[in-house]
C-alpha cells in the first residue's frame, strides 16, 4: 500500500459499527481485504488502492476525523454529541448500530419519587455531556461520577444512584436487576467527513456519501 495525497482514510471501531459498515462499502464498490477480528492490523486495504481503514478506539472516531487522522468516520450519535462535532461535517445518519440512551437505576429504588421531591440524585455515566444536559433540562440536581465501562455496576454497589448508559435488548440491565426508567434518545450512528478534506477530495468522497446514502434509504 502506497498513501498519496489523493489517499481517502475511513476510520471504524471494531465490532458492530464496523460489522453494520461493511454493506454501505460494499454499496460503494468498496471490500475491505482484512477481517479485524483475524488480524492485529490497525490500517486495512481495500480493493479500491487509493481507500483505506484505519481502526480505532469508538470514542476516537471523532477526533480521528476533526483532526484529518482520517477523512471520513463512521460513529455513534453518542459520541458524536459527547465530542461536540467540531470540524465535523455530518451529512448522513446511517441507521445503524441502532440503541438508546437511557436512565437505568435498581429495581428497588423509586426514581419518580426522588426526581419529585428534588433530590441529589448520583449519576454514574461514560456519557456526562448527555446525562448533564438530560437532568438540566428536567431541573434535577446531579452529580455526575464519570465512569468508562460497567455502568451497571454503580446502583449495585451504591457508588451511584442510577446511571446513563446505551440499552439495545435490555439484557444487560435485566441481567443486573436493573430497570430502565427513562429513554433520553434514540441512537444511531451517523457518517462524519472531515470538512477540509470534503473541500480537497470532493471527487473521491462525494461518490461514498452518495452511495451510502442510497443504501441507507
Ligand atoms: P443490551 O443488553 O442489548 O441492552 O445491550 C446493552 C449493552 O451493550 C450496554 O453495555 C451498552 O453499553 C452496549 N450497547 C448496546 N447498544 C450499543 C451500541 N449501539 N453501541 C455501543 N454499545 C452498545
Amino acid at each position: 500500500m502506497t498513501f498519496t495525497p489523493d489517499t481517502i482514510t475511513l476510520a471504524l471501531s471494531k465490532g458492530r459499527i464496523f460489522d453494520e459498515t461493511l454493506p454501505l462499502l460494499r454499496a460503494a464498490g468498496i471490500e475491505v481485504l482484512e477481517d479485524p477480528e483475524k488480524s492485529r492490523k490497525l490500517i486495512l486495504p481495500t480493493n479500491q488502492p487509493q481507500v483505506r481503514v484505519v481502526l480505532v478506539r469508538a470514542s476516537d472516531v471523532p477526533t480521528y476525523v476533526q483532526y484529518g487522522g482520517a477523512d471520513l468516520g463512521v460513529t455513534g450519535l453518542d459520541t458524536l454529541i459527547e465530542h461536540g462535532g467540531a470540524g465535523l461535517y455530518q451529512p448522513l445518519d446511517l441507521r445503524i448500530a441502532r440503541c438508546r440512551m437511557s436512565v437505568a437505576v435498581r429495581a428497588d429504588f423509586d426514581y419518580a419519587q426522588a426526581v419529585r421531591q428534588g433530590s441529589r440524585l448520583k449519576v454514574a455515566t461514560k456519557y456526562v455531556g448527555i446525562a448533564r444536559d438530560f437532568f438540566a433540562a428536567k431541573g434535577v440536581h446531579v452529580d455526575l461520577i464519570k465512569l468508562y465501562g460497567s455502568m451497571e455496576l454503580a446502583p449495585l454497589t451504591g457508588l451511584a444512584d442510577a446511571i446513563v448508559d446505551l440499552v439495545s435488548t435490555g439484557n444487560t440491565l435485566k441481567a443486573n436487576q436493573l430497570v430502565e426508567v427513562e429513554r433520553i434518545m434514540d441512537i444511531s450512528s451517523r457518517l462524519v467527513v472531515n470538512q477540509a478534506a470534503l473541500k480537497l477530495k470532493q471527487d473521491a468522497i462525494r461518490p461514498i456519501i452518495d452511495a451510502f446514502a442510497s443504501a441507507t434509504t
